[in-house]
């Protein structure tokens, strides 16, 4: 099967060779016709599978060429990163076309934006927040829209976006072609599917939750934050050669003091991103990150979703996500289309929970990381015991809630003694 057996045109054909894409993946074999057809379509699968592709190239050509003021195509989606990747993949695909493609997101003024469609639009990609300021204010309409995208729609919920989901279907026309793009599907975004699209056509590319197949999976035990801050250094002195790393961390505090400590300690290119960085800075450094200037890029949760530089060949979770769908998410980072990769996730006592909801999620068991070196032993420090043992109390009492936690038991009687 290749490109055009899908029936896509010369210029998009044209465009996808020099993005040096060889075959289509699964999921654009299989959601390419459809929505090409005109179909609405529920695509179940991770980021990593060509997703983007597989909606961008069959609404471009439904597009066609470049056709008056309004937008008729409008891509919605959970964060500016994601946002300005879907952008960039719609440029690279549309580039012997004369389509205009806007990018909406915040963190920046919308002035440039609404600058940006004054002379007519194509296709506007956003996050639901931003589109909704710029169409309330009057700089956009609605009426032309044709083709509307929902991607990563398990995402958009998860972050609330659902009551400006409702008012951007309340302000488009009724007659229109749906798409929704998932990783998994729960039953709150079935819900969603129900509401937005008309007997769709589903098409699921792997298991729901399954990481993608390419990704080696390892884990490690380890008692505390500075232990694992030592091994990472050890990693990256003994194996990181050329490749990029990408290290999660849940807090952004975490992120950006690991940041400073490699930067201190190595010369590979080291940066952050997370939610208290700015817009710029973000992009920045993942443009960077993309091109080789970085090596070492450290991310939270919140700004993982963006991230897509396939050269990433290692991911390290410095601390296990406790919901098992991030650590999904987090590990599709790597391995993406046809490469090979590696997710080493380190745990200390009170996360072995959480991973253990990661491999029933998975369905698989992460293997042991061989041959761990031998590390300095620190010391647990008493505020992260304390919470370390909060934490694992939480655990249990989901697991038996007439379970009295230890910590708790001690609490308690700390505070008896303070109000005597
Ligand atoms: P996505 O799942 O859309 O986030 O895409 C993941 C990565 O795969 C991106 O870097 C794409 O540029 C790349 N990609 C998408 N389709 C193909 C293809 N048919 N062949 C090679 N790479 C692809």
């Amino acid at each position: 099967m290749n490109f055009a057996d899908l029936k896509l045109t010369r210029q998009f054909l044209n465009a996808i060779g020099e993005a040096g894409y060889e075959s289509p993946t699964p999921i654009q074999i299989q959601a390419i016709p459809p929505i090409r057809s005109g179909q609405d379509v529920v695509g179940i699968a991770q980021t990593g599978t060509g997703k983007t592709a597989a909606f961008l190239l069959p609404i471009l050509q439904l597009l066609k060429f470049a056709q008056g003021e309004s937008p008729r195509c409008i891509i919605l989606a959970p964060t500016k990163e994601l946002v300005v990747q879907i952008f960039n993949e719609a440029i690279k695909f549309a580039s012997y076309t004369d389509l205009r493609i806007v990018a909406f997101y915040g963190g920046v003024g919308p002035k440039r934006q609404i600058e940006s469609v004054a002379d007519g639009v194509d296709m506007i990609i956003s996050t639901p927040g931003r589109f909704l300021e710029i169409y309330s204010k009057g700089f956009v309409s609605t009426k032309k829209i044709k083709h509307v995208v929902l991607d990563e729609a398990d995402r958009m919920m998860d972050m609330g976006f659902m009551p400006q989901l409702r008012n951007i279907q309340e302000v488009i026309p009724s007659k229109r072609q749906n798409l929704l793009f998932s990783a998994t599907f729960p039953p709150r975004v079935e819900k969603l599917s129900e509401e937005f699209l008309l007997w769709p056509t589903r098409i699921e590319v792997t298991p729901e939750s399954t990481p993608v197949e390419t990704v080696e999976q390892f884990k490690l035990a380890l008692p505390n934050l500075r232990t694992k801050i030592a091994f990472i250094e050890w990693y990256i002195q003994n194996h990181l050669n050329e490749e990029r790393l990408l290290i999660f961390t849940r807090k952004k505090e975490e992120a950006e003091n690991l940041s400073k400590f490699l930067q201190r300690s190595f010369d590979f290119g080291v940066r952050s991103i997370h939610s208290n960085k700015g817009q710029n800075s973000r992009i920045n450094a993942m443009n960077e990150f993309r091109e080789g200037t970085i090596q070492i890029l450290i991310a939270t949760d919140v700004a993982s979703r963006g991230i897509d530089v396939p050269e990433t060949s290692m991911v390290i979770n410095a601390s296990v996500p406790s919901d098992p769908h991030d650590y999904i998410h987090r590990i599709g980072r790597t391995g993406r289309a046809f490469q090979h990769g590696t997710a080493l996730t380190l745990y200390d006592p009170s996360e072995r929970f959480a991973l253990e909801r990661i491999e029933s999620l998975a369905q698989q068991k992460l293997i042991d990381f061989n041959d761990p070196p031998v590390l300095e032993a620190f010391e647990t420090p008493r505020f992260e015991k304390q919470q370390q043992a909060r934490k694992i109390d939480r655990e249990l009492k989901k697991r038996d809630p007439n379970y009295q936690g230890a910590f708790h038991e001690k609490k308690s009687k700390g505070s008896r003694k303070r109000r005597r």
